[in-house]
């Protein structure tokens, strides 16, 4: 059993997407169209917010957001020691220093304890990141902002339609950035992101940075990137938004059977009525999860590690980091495995996973 299949994960929207091609080459409008405006306007609505900027990728989404905030150099941002390297880049980019925080042991999200003790009076922002699909622990979080007058971002790339307190991540922040990746909860069939912001300012700086600096044509008035969200990639957006909610309803049918049936062998996700997770990844724990993969496959079963190197061991950021020893960063990334959990599994599959691991000796 594979462990993830975009092209039959994305099956059920081919005739649709085929419409929106023929639709595209009839209009012949490519860049900034009305698919991005239309996307736009629909994302913002389904987070009921009022300002959606698309861009290029998650990876933007990050930076530009940053870029927002008219930081300067060597400001630091608090950031959790267990992310995906993106979030740690964007930082980076930005001529930013990020400053670890480790993650819960039990949520591997960012525990507001370590943010508390990461702060310094360069501090300037938090980027919180909704891993695996579940949100952060966000009222201590906002508490801190609040306390310290820190800006907030909040990394989505995981977390598309997952809720704290019946609130949607991306709404908590100053900005929610997204990737629409080909393999997040809502992905694209190529690279996409969005930005979600709270006031007309923040709207117009990112529309500006994301084409230019420009807002109208051939006139600079800031120093802007090329990153502009594909028109067909909108298009196709435009098609999976709507279905989103099934695509994550699926998931946490499929994660809940893992959840109730696989044995305590595995120490497998939190679960807690306050987060609606949306399981983009289903990860168990295991002390042997070397052998326990290799087993897997011998049973025809993939799985995936997310991920295998710990952002503080990776030599990207050797000289970029404040510290380099994170115990609970380095015991997620020692033990964690990742199931299959997809929009193309069906609860039989999962069952099979789940007799397999149960046997695992
Ligand atoms: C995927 C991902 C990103 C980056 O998104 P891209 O669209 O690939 O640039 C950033 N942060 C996290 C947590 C991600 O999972």
């Amino acid at each position: 059993m594979i462990y993830e299949d975009l092209k039959i994960l994305n099956r059920p929207f081919e005739e649709a997407f085929k419409e929106k091609f023929s639709q595209f080459l009839e209009k012949g409008w490519y860049i900034l169209g009305e698919e991005v405006a239309l996307f736009e306007q629909e994302f913002a609505s389904y987070h009921q917010e009022q300002y959606v900027v698309g861009v290029a990728n998650g990876l933007d989404a990050l930076i530009l957001s940053l870029q927002c905030c008219g930081f300067k150099q060597g400001d630091e941002v608090i950031v959790p020691s267990n992310t995906y390297i993106a979030t740690i880049l964007a930082i980076i980019q930005c001529g930013l220093v990020p400053v670890l925080a480790e993650p819960d042991a039990r949520t591997y999200n960012i525990d507001p304890v370590s943010i508390r003790a990461a702060i310094t009076p360069k501090t300037v922002a938090i980027i919180v990141v909704h891993l695996y699909g579940q949100c952060c622990d966000m009222d201590p979080i906002m508490d801190i902002t609040r306390e310290h007058g820190l800006k907030l971002i909040e990394d989505c790339a995981q977390a598309h339609g997952a809720t704290y307190k019946n609130k949607l991540a991306g709404t908590f922040g100053d900005f929610g950035a997204f990737s629409f990746y080909p393999t997040k909860n809502l992905g694209a069939l190529g690279d996409a992101g969005a930005v979600i912001c709270k006031s007309a300012e923040d709207y117009l700086t990112l529309k500006k940075l994301r084409n230019y600096g420009s807002e109208k044509k051939y006139y600079n008035s800031i120093v802007g990137h090329n990153s502009r969200l594909d028109e067909l990639q909108a298009a196709f957006l435009r098609v999976k938004l709507p279905h989103l909610n099934e695509i994550n309803a699926h998931k946490r049918k499929l994660a809940a059977i893992y959840t109730a049936k696989l044995s305590e062998a595995f120490i497998k996700p939190a679960v807690h009525p306050d987060y609606y997770h949306v399981y983009h990844i289903y990860n168990i724990l295991h002390p042997e999860r070397d052998r326990l993969k290799k087993y897997l496959a011998g049973n025809g079963i993939g799985s995936e590690i997310h991920y295998p190197v710990a952002p503080a061991d990776q030599l990207a950021l050797k000289g970029h980091l404040t510290r380099y020893d994170y115990p609970i960063a380095a015991n997620i990334h020692q033990a964690t495995l990742s199931l299959p959990c997809s929009f193309i599994h069906t609860e039989e599959d999962i069952l099979h996973v789940i007799d397999v691991l149960n046997a695992f000796r």
